[in-house]
C-alpha cells in the first residue's frame, strides 16, 4: 500500500440526485462525449444524497482528487454542494463521518481535510482566508467538523 498521508473531502458542487456512477462516468467517459477523458477517477468513494457509500476506486491507486498531492491522499466525495454553500443531507452527514472513523483506523497518521485546504496561504496569517481559497469545495470545514476522529 502506498503511504497516506491525508484524507481528503470533497463535494461535486452539482445536482445532488446525480449517483457515483455518473460522477464516475463523467471523469472517465471519452472527451468526444463532453467528459474530462482522465485514466482514473477523482475520488475513492462517492456518498450519494441517500447516504449511500460507493466504493469507485481501489485505495491502492492513484486518483484525480488534489493537483500535485494525489500519490498520497484518499479522496471521498460527497455529492451535492451549490457554490458555496452547504447542502449536505443528514444521511450524507451520518455516511461521511463513518467513512472518515473507518479510513482514520486504517491510515491513523493521515490528516483529514478539504479540498480547500491545499490552497495557499497568500498572506501568511496561519489560515486560508476565503480569498485564497483554490475553490470551496467541499463547502464545509473538514478540519474543524472530524478534529475529534
Ligand atoms: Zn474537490
Amino acid at each position: 500500500m502506498r503511504k497516506i498521508k491525508y484524507i481528503v473531502v470533497h463535494c461535486t458542487a452539482g445536482n445532488q440526485q446525480q449517483k457515483a456512477k455518473d460522477v464516475v462516468y463523467f471523469h472517465t467517459g471519452p472527451k468526444s462525449k463532453g467528459c474530462y477523458g482522465w485514466s482514473a477517477p477523482g475520488y475513492h468513494y462517492i456518498i450519494e444524497a441517500d447516504g449511500t457509500v460507493v466504493n469507485t476506486w481501489p485505495e491502492e491507486k492513484i486518483s484525480n482528487g488534489v493537483k500535485g498531492h494525489n500519490s498520497e491522499c484518499i479522496n471521498i466525495c460527497w455529492i451535492g454542494g451549490y457554490g458555496s454553500v452547504d447542502n449536505r443531507t443528514t444521511a450524507q452527514k451520518h455516511a461521511l463521518i463513518n467513512l472518515v472513523k473507518t479510513l482514520k483506523a486504517k491510515y491513523p497518521n493521515a490528516e483529514v481535510r478539504g479540498h480547500r485546504d491545499f490552497s495557499v496561504d497568500k498572506n501568511g496569517n496561519g489560515i486560508i482566508d476565503p480569498w485564497e481559497r483554490i475553490k470551496d469545495c467541499p463547502c464545509f470545514d473538514a478540519i474543524t467538523e472530524y478534529k475529534h476522529i
